[in-house]
């Protein structure tokens, strides 16, 4: 006896997500089909509404338009970039509300230390500072092996190019990932980032 086919799929989609397994998929899918109509049709717009929002052709955060939030704000200050690793990392820093520079999302690590990784936003990285009036460069990767080894890399590649490259205090590194970082820690690793170098 299997579940129908609707239900055998939604499981299928949950069990792909990052730490869901099958059991725990089934449970979701259960629990959403006792739900109430309108609850499941506001979940599947918020789905479907998921494909209007893109990636800023500018720095790569999460964007509405061409554009993000932070982007699209001339408050900022265009001489200061935060290089992260993910859009989570961008709504961290932006939550501790210390910092009024520009940001760059990376999407990801490198893996190996192997040249360069081809999934990395490196070479959009380096045609910024070419082109914007880009000053300090902050490398805010996560304190892990991976981390450290694009820190270097990256340090390698920009501090020829003129800019100032730092890293957040070290008080961050010893704390864990920066999403998990309280708004306190982030603020004041950012504000007492150390100059590589
Ligand atoms: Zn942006």
């Amino acid at each position: 006896m299997r579940y129908p086919k609707p239900f055998q799929n939604l499981i299928a989609h949950f069990s792909a997500l990052p730490s869901v397994g099958p059991k725990m998929a089934e449970r979701i899918v259960l629990h959403l089909f006792k739900q109430e109509h309108e609850r499941l049709l506001s979940f599947a717009e918020s789905l479907e509404a998921l494909q209007d929002l893109s990636l800023c052709t500018r720095c790569f955060h999460i964007a509405e338009g061409p554009l993000c939030d932070v982007c699209s704000d001339p408050k900022r200050d265009p001489s200061v970039l935060c290089v992260v690793e993910e859009p989570m990392d961008v709504i961290a820093i932006e939550r501790s509300g210390g910092y009024q520079g520009l940001y760059h999302v990376l999407g990801g690590v490198m893996r190996t230390g192997q040249g360069d990784d081809p999934s990395l936003r490196i070479p959009e990285l380096l045609s910024r500072i070419a082109t914007e009036d880009v000053k300090e460069v902050i490398l805010a990767l996560n304190p892990t092996t991976e981390g450290d080894l694009t820190t270097l890399y990256l340090r390698k590649k920009l501090e020829p190019l003129g800019v100032t490259v730092s890293r957040p205090a070290r008080g961050l590194s010893t704390g864990g990932d920066i999403e998990y970082a309280d708004e306190a820690t982030l603020t004041s690793a950012l504000r007492n980032r150390e100059k590589l170098g």
